[in-house]
């Protein structure tokens, strides 16, 4: 099967990223969210990226503004019927994913291929929610996707191989190195990071040391590029939690007990970077 239009839904962090590198790479574009102004502020993002690469001579002004026109953004579903592959990238909520899944299966083509970026929900039950569950898969994007190379291709008990084979086609054409794992709560890098994070959060609830000093052990120490409460920033502490419940009701283990602090935290509403304050302070004045 061969991929020419692909169908974004959300226009948030991840789906505008989403959406970016496949324009990057030559497919046209249909992104979805439920109101314009997520829309614009996704295309306004992109356009920002891509200034940004202009600048740094990383790209030609005529590049950028192809890329831009293979974008159409939307507020509604039916432009997406024609897509071969529909990337969702919305909330990171079982019930939303499953409803979503229903409405997507209803509006795509046959044959089309419906993917989730989804963090750690299990692509079994996503799957389960149409009446294409060998065409259903984990398309696992890492933040930020224009620069991370890793796609987790995720492959649920019903996926198809032939669907797995054409999603990691298309991740080495956006310039990704895709590696499949099968599915499981958290698949493998969240299973691994979060738990990681977390506990970051959790010394940092014990008092033992400050935030600065938590990330320059972890940088120093285990050579990590950014600290994990900087990280968690960045991922934002609502994902962060979302997870550590995943893996917790999941696997009804208690080694994935959400720590207090970042529950605390996300009801306080402070969640990192994207509301200007979480571990650290990003708001200017
Ligand atoms: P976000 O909050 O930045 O964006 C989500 C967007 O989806 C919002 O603009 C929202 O309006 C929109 N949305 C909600 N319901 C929708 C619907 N029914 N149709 C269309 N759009 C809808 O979230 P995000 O960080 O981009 O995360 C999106 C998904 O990607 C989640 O499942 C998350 O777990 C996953 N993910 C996030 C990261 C990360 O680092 N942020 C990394 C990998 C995967």
């Amino acid at each position: 099967m061969q991929i020419k239009k692909v169908g974004v839904v959300g226009a948030g962090t991840m789906g505008n990223g989403i959406a970016q590198v496949c324009a990057a790479a030559g497919y046209d574009v249909v992104m979805r969210d439920i109101a314009e102004p997520f829309v614009e502020r996704g295309i306004k993002t992109i356009t920002r990226n891509l200034e940004r690469l202009v600048a740094r001579g990383k790209m030609t002004e005529a590049d950028k503004e192809a890329v831009l026109t293979r974008v159409q953004g939307t507020t509604v579903l039916d432009p997406l019927a024609d897509a071969d592959l529909i990337i969702e990238a919305a909330l990171e909520d079982l019930a939303v994913k499953v409803k979503l899944f229903g409405e997507l299966d209803t509006v795509a083509k046959p044959g089309a291929i419906l993917a989730s970026n989804t963090s750690s929900i299990s692509l079994t039950r996503i799957a389960a929610a149409t009446k294409r569950p060998d065409h259903v898969v984990g398309m696992h994007f890492f933040n930020p996707v224009p620069v991370m190379k890793l796609l987790e291709v995720i492959k649920a008990l019903q996926t198809g191989d032939e669907t797995c084979a054409v999603v990691e086609e298309l991740g080495r054409k956006l310039g990704k190195i895709p590696i499949t794992v099968k599915d499981s709560y958290g698949f493998v890098g969240n299973r691994i990071l979060v738990p990681m994070l977390n506990e970051a959060i959790n010394c940092l609830y014990e008092g033992l040391a400050e935030p600065a000093a938590i990330d320059e052990v972890m940088k120093l120490g285990m050579n990590h590029p950014m600290g994990p409460l900087a990280l968690t920033d960045l991922i934002g502490l609502d994902i962060v939690l979302n997870v550590m419940e995943t893996l917790y009701q999941g696997f009804e283990d208690p080694k994935y007990r959400p720590s207090p602090l970042l529950k605390q935290m996300v009801d306080a509403g402070y969640l990192g970077r994207k509301t200007g304050r979480g571990f650290y302070n990003y708001e200017t004045h």
